[in-house]
């Protein structure tokens, strides 16, 4: 495995003078282009480590499927569902667009930021700060890692220019869909954007997800079975967002990608895998790091199709 791993690594390296760091968020631009990394976990504790997996960067929209879990946990499932809805949108990550001209005017699905945004709202606790405690102590447990913390300079970088998040935000709560206060919500957005980790906190995450909710050190349950089917499920059809069809087809595995580089994967029952490289496609997806996962894919038979 670990020869496979090394392998796929050196490969992608041959793609990583393709596309470049987001610079939306300005702080995001100042990542090393030459950065890749990759780590794998297996669903009984094995673990593979190659190129820069111990090279952190912040989670981004990775973070989505597990704002989602802890939405879940905290309201019904009708109630959620009611107001985020199931359905992949063809259209990018941050658009506007289907807000208006869809009929409810409710965000199509938990993975695009419209959605996200609302999920945080729908988080529980007394205080903002309570809230995002809340979801760091649970990035934790998920991680393994009790030492995750946010990233100050991306959080304000965020903050500092989240013009369209706040135009999604400000939307969605004009339509009666989000709860509580707008900017307090997206505090909590953008600071759970703004989590630090290296592909080995995220391959154990998705080594989480790939074992239906046990962890891969201790078999210990740290989340319900029901939720990571619907979680993997999300990230089949819109992890990657307008490139969720293509992906498929390509890598065909629950994945879900973030801006800063970092890509999640799960396969059901086998391993968790965490890619990183900042270089990105027009649709804000990891080059290298999809070309690690096409490798991968093809060379140990993952696909779930
Ligand atoms: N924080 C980013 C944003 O809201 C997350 C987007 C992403 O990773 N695709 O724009």
């Amino acid at each position: 495995m670990q020869r496979i791993l090394d392998e796929a690594v050196e490969y992608a390296r041959n793609f990583l003078h393709q596309g470049k760091p987001a610079s939306y968020i300005p702080e995001l631009a100042k990542a090393d282009p030459s950065l890749l990394g990759a780590a794998i976990v297996e669903t009984n504790g094995s673990t593979y480590f190659s190129g820069d997996f111990e090279k952190s960067f912040t989670i981004q929209s990775i973070s989505k499927p597990i704002a989602l879990i802890l939405s879940l946990k905290d309201n019904s499932e009708n109630f959620v569902f009611s107001r985020v809805g199931m359905e992949p949108t063809g259209d990018a990550f941050n658009s506007i667009i289907k807000l208006e001209t869809e009929e409810s005017s409710k965000p199509l699905n938990p993975m695009i930021n419209a959605g996200a945004i609302a999920i945080d709202s729908f988080i529980k606790g007394k205080t903002p700060d309570e809230k995002f405690n809340r979801l760091l102590k649970f990035f934790r447990q998920l991680s393994h890692n009790p030492d995750l913390t946010y990233d100050h300079d991306v959080y304000r970088s965020e903050d500092e220019t989240g013009f369209r998040n706040r135009a999604l935000a400000n939307f969605i709560e004009d339509a009666g869909i989000l709860l509580g206060d707008v900017e307090e919500v997206l505090e909590l957005y953008f600071k759970q954007c703004s989590i630090k980790v290296c592909c080995k906190d995220i391959a154990i995450i998705a080594a989480v997800l790939a074992s239906n909710g046990l962890s891969p050190f201790t078999n210990n349950r740290i989340c319900e079975r029901h939720y990571t089917r619907l979680v993997k499920t999300f990230m089949v059809t819109c992890g990657m967002y307008d490139a969720s069809g293509e992906f498929a087809v390509k890598v065909g595995l629950p994945a879900k990608s973030g801006v800063a580089g970092g890509i999640m994967a799960t396969v059901p029952d086998r391993m968790g895998i965490g890619v990183y490289s900042p270089n990105l496609d027009v649709k804000g997806n990891s080059i290298a790091g999809m070309k690690v996962l096409e490798y991968l894919s093809t060379r140990l038979d993952l696909s779930i199709f």
